[in-house]
């Protein structure tokens, strides 16, 4: 039950809510510190508002812990950090469009550039608006997406190096499957690995320096020491997924709002997919697919309440899904589930459930569902 009165603040929250345990983060985030060493720098990807977890208070939490920068996907993401004060070097991971260079300059943001054609355009806005546009040169080494081929490293190093507008900041690159641990995949990840030192020695010995050199995303964080360098870009082990020993950061609940004793043969939900094998007790949770919860969990997740786990029946709908309660008296019109995290299994076993991967789920949960910000203790 709400407390009564109820405090103002609750009178827009509504029923699913995502509780983001930033004492987690916290201490992912010392995990990580001590895996690869404080003296080395920490960027810390909040793309896609930090993987659904609200950028503001990741990046907030980020700083205090020690963080060197940040990575988002564009200028909206970047500009959004600025607008919240944030100071600290802000990468933009894909590929500005021509017409975002003036909001990079603007926001102070650091592109990541692969081509000399895109090189030369950052170059002359640059020069236009009198500043010194910082940027990262970035080699594809075996991911196929972004980046230049290794071979043309030399080539674009020097064409930064003669632009007066610009200053080269660092050189990346990205690893397709350093989270595997099939003797395949760290073997090509190693070949990931060479060929990066390859391209980064080559530019060194063209007498350019490469400036921060990073390479590891969460997965070469945690089984590729040698990809560690200047800095290190982890995400998902920081969000509290994929690897022993970090916590989830985000919990997902939301309210039992309708309760009811159905006869066995009732049919649950669109469908009718889910039939009671006998008499038993439907609760009503107010949270469906447009807050996030995947679809394809229908008849297959089980939610938390009061200390007990609950089977999601029928198909989750838009904005509501039902649980089977069975002959239970421990559960109470306006109680409190855990769809995920918190005390319920993590959304990493929601995804792998549903065919997905946590990176998906937490992304997912939508604009509706208010970040309710935890410092926790
Ligand atoms: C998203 C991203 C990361 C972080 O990846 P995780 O798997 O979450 O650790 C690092 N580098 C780049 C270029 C990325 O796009």
């Amino acid at each position: 039950m709400p407390p009564n009165p109820v405090p103002a603040i609750m009178a827009y929250m509504g029923s699913a809510r995502a509780i983001i345990h930033l004492d987690n983060f916290v201490e992912n985030f010392k995990l990580v510190q001590e895996r690869v060493g404080r003296e080395r720098l920490v960027c810390v990807p909040v793309k896609a508002d930090a993987y659904g977890h609200g950028a503001e208070a990741i990046a907030k939490a980020s700083l205090k812990a020690g963080a060197y920068c940040f990575a988002v996907a564009d200028i909206k993401e970047g500009a959004l950090l600025r607008k919240n004060g944030i100071k600290a070097p802000v990468l933009l991971f894909s590929q500005v469009l021509p017409w975002e260079i003036p909001g990079v300059i603007k926001n102070n943001l650091t592109p990541l550039v692969s081509d000399l054609d895109f090189i030369q355009m950052l170059d002359d806005a640059a020069r236009a608006a009198k500043t010194r546009l910082p940027v990262h040169l970035k080699i594809d080494t075996g991911m196929g997406r972004m980046g230049c081929i290794p071979t043309q490293a030399v080539e674009l190093a020097e064409k930064i190096s003669s632009c007066t507008s610009l200053k080269h900041e660092g050189t990346l690159t990205h690893f397709s499957c350093a989270d595997s641990s099939a003797a395949a995949d760290i073997e090509y990840t190693e070949r990931q690995i060479a060929c990066f030192d390859e391209a980064v020695k080559s530019i060194r010995a063209a007498g350019i320096d490469p400036g921060i050199v990073h390479a590891a995303n969460s997965g070469a964080v945690c089984q590729h020491p040698k990809a560690w360098y200047d800095m290190v870009r982890p995400g998902i082990l920081l969000y509290g997924y994929n690897f022993d020993g970090v916590k989830p950061v985000m919990e997902l609940r939301a309210n039992i709002v309708h309760l009811k004793q159905i006869k066995k043969g009732t049919h649950i939900s669109y469908g009718r997919t889910w039939t009671a094998e006998k008499d038993t007790k439907i609760g009503v949770l107010q949270i469906g697919y447009a807050d996030g919860l995947p679809r394809q969990a229908s008849n297959k997740w089980k939610v938390y309440i009061g200390g007990s786990l609950y089977p999601l029946v029928g198909r989750v709908c838009m904005d509501q899904c039902m649980v089977d309660l069975g002959d239970s008296s421990d559960v109470s019109r306006w109680d409190e589930a855990v769809i995920f995290g918190g005390p319920a299994p993590g959304a990493g076993e929601l995804a792998s459930l549903t065919g997905t991967i946590p990176y998906e789920i937490t992304c997912n949960i939508s604009k509706r569902v208010p970040r309710e910000i935890s410092e926790g203790r």
